[in-house]
Parts: structure tokens; C-alpha cells; sequence
């Protein structure tokens, strides 16, 4: 039996493949290469290319493989993209998890792990998060996540179906070894383009606001390192294999880093002089987000390998030092 990635070509998604492979699970991964790369697909899965809107092609996908588990990164995932076209995130992150869904229904499979987002929470009340805090997102890409979230519960209260979903915080760093890393084609995350100037393909970075209710002004987010989330997935699946209940579970480090000291950390790890301006703020940043890892670690016995900030960075510019034209270097 194997596990299905939809999304197993995009960044997350590619680092949980090989996570999988590395434990022996047989994989098969769906993409449109919308914004994956071919070249991030483990050699030992199976790539089927194509939409997870296309039922045709997804139940072919389902009756010629044998699928164990879903693990659902298929979606679109920029904030600043949502507020600008709303309807395609509603297309392809609710209709595409529709189509899913209904698909492991019809061919028996009932089990998911999903990729989820801590923009389901908005502008929070206080850090950390927990589980139970309010849910007010305040841009598309969190209402269509929160929305795939309510789509499971109430599959999952019809049919036999169990997930876990999995609200990331600000996943970062780059598989060991180099084989693979981050690479968003007009790049918008802030480590990989503080990177981006500290090897020479950009020429500086903007911040974006100084005026935060944060202690150096600028906003405070809690960044996980891509293979621990990679092994949290891993985990998620083994608790519902072992016949777990439903869950939502934050994945952070549970320690929040402003924008500069995100900056000042990648000026120490490179030893390069990175050169940053202020610009205005972009719409829909929540001033701090950081998470509550406490359900991870109590239900999952999630805890993270590589905590620290320094360690991330470093491991993320060992990628874009070699990488400096992502997969097409
Ligand atoms: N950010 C920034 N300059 C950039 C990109 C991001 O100041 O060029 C800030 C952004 O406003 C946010 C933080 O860095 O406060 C993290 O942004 P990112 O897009 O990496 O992740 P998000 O928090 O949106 O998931």
C-alpha cells in the first residue's frame, strides 16, 4: 500500500516525500508542477502528473495504485496572491480537496494528513497560539484553509474518514546534502529572499514595517525547520494508522524571531553584509505569530530536531549558497 502526496513536488510536500522514503513508505505523488518542480520529486516515488480538480484522473490515480493514506499539500499557499485572486484559491484548495475527498471515499481510503496554516488564526489575541484560539483569518489563503479543515470534519462525521491537520507556522531550511530545497518562483518568504541577497541574486530586502506592536517594530513569526515538519507528518500518519482520533495541531518551534532578527541572523550565518531597507507594511501581516507546540509534543510526541534559528538559516543557505538559481542551477 503506498501514501499519496498531492502537492509532494512543492516545497513541504517534497521534503515529507523523501522524509517517507527514508522510512520505507512506497509513495506516489501527484502535482500539477503549477509551482512544483519535477526535479524535487524523490526518484523513488511515482509521479503522476496532473490536477487533483480532474476526478477522471484521480480515479484512475486511485484504482491503479493502492493508497494507504493521503498526505494533502496540493494547494495554493500566498497570502499576498489570495487578497489579489480570491477565487482561484477557492477553486483549487476548496474544489481540489473536494474532488480529493470524494475520490478516498469512493475508493475506501480513510485516512489524510493536511497541510494547514497558522493564517487560520488572523491577528491573534495573544502568543502563544493554542489550538482553541479563535479562528479570524484575514486573507483567502487562511478562509479557504480553515474552509478544507471544516470540509473534513464534516466528511469525517459522515464516513469513516480520520485526519490531522497540521497548521504550520513559518516553515524554512533545506534537506541535508543539498538534493533539494526552497524554491518559489517569485520568491515572497522573507528567509529565502535575505538568502537571495546574501548570494548575490538580489539586491537587497525590504522589511516590511517598523511600526508593529513588537518589541523592535517589526512583525515576529516562529519559524520550523521543513524537515521537522517533514517528520511531524510522519508522525500524524503513524496516529491514525494506530486508529487515532480527529486532530488539530499547531507545528512551530514555540519561539517568535522578529524580521530583523531574522536579517542580523543571516548577516552572522553567511558573513555576508546584507543590505536591507524599510518599506511599508504588506497588507494582512498579523503582528506576532507564534505557536503553542504543546498538543505536537503531547499528542503526536512531536519535538523538533533542529530548534534552533542559527541552525535553520544555515541549513537553508548550505541550498541557496549552491542553489543560487534554485533547480536551475
Ligand atoms: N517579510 C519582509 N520582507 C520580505 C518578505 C517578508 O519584511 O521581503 C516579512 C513579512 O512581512 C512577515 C515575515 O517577514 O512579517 C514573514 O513573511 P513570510 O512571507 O516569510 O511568511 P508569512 O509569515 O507570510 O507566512
Amino acid at each position: 500500500m503506498a501514501i499519496l502526496v498531492p502537492g509532494g513536488a512543492g516545497y513541504i510536500g517534497s521534503h515529507t516525500v523523501y522524509a517517507l522514503i527514508d522510512q520505507g513508505e512506497d509513495v506516489v505523488v501527484v502535482d500539477n508542477m503549477q509551482t512544483g518542480h519535477r526535479a524535487a520529486v524523490h526518484p523513488g516515488a511515482r509521479l503522476w502528473e496532473g490536477d487533483i480538480r480532474h476526478e477522471a484522473f484521480l480515479d484512475e490515480l486511485f484504482v491503479k495504485e493502492k493508497i494507504d493514506a493521503v498526505i494533502h499539500f496540493a494547494a495554493n499557499s500566498l497570502v499576498g496572491e489570495s487578497v489579489q485572486k480570491p477565487l482561484d484559491y477557492y477553486d483549487n484548495n476548496l474544489y481540489g480537496t473536494m474532488v480529493l475527498l470524494r475520490c478516498m471515499a469512493k475508493h475506501d481510503v480513510d485516512k489524510i494528513v493536511f497541510s494547514s496554516t497558522a493564517a487560520t488564526y488572523g491577528n491573534p489575541d495573544s502568543v502563544p497560539i493554542l489550538e482553541s484560539a479563535p479562528t479570524r483569518p484575514a486573507n483567502p489563503y487562511g478562509e479557504t484553509k480553515l474552509a478544507m479543515e471544516a470540509m473534513m470534519k464534516w466528511v469525517s462525521a459522515a464516513s469513516r474518514l480520520r485526519y490531522v491537520s497540521l497548521r504550520y507556522f513559518n516553515a524554512c531550511g533545506a534537506l541535508e546534502g543539498g538534493a533539494i530545497g526552497e524554491d518559489h518562483r517569485n520568491e515572497t518568504h522573507l528567509i529565502p529572499i535575505v538568502l537571495q541577497v546574501a548570494n548575490g541574486t538580489r539586491p537587497e530586502v525590504t522589511i516590511f514595517g517598523n511600526d508593529y506592536n513588537t518589541p523592535d517594530g517589526t512583525c515576529v513569526r516562529d519559524y520550523i525547520h521543513v524537515m521537522d515538519l517533514a517528520q511531524a507528518h510522519l508522525l500524524a500518519l503513524k496516529h491514525l494508522r494506530n486508529g487515532g482520533k480527529n486532530e488539530i495541531i499547531n507545528l512551530g518551534n514555540g519561539v517568535g524571531f522578529s524580521v530583523k532578527e531574522v536579517v542580523d541572523t543571516c548577516r552572522s550565518v553567511t558573513g555576508k553584509d546584507i543590505r536591507a531597507v524599510t518599506g511599508p507594511r504588506r497588507p494582512g501581516d498579523p503582528d506576532q505569530l507564534v505557536a503553542s507546540s504543546l498538543r505536537a509534543q503531547e499528542v503526536l510526541g512531536f519535538s523538533a530536531g533542529m530548534p534552533r534559528l542559527d541552525d535553520i538559516v544555515a541549513s537553508a543557505w548550505e541550498w541557496h549558497r549552491s542553489h543560487p538559481r534554485g533547480f536551475d542551477s
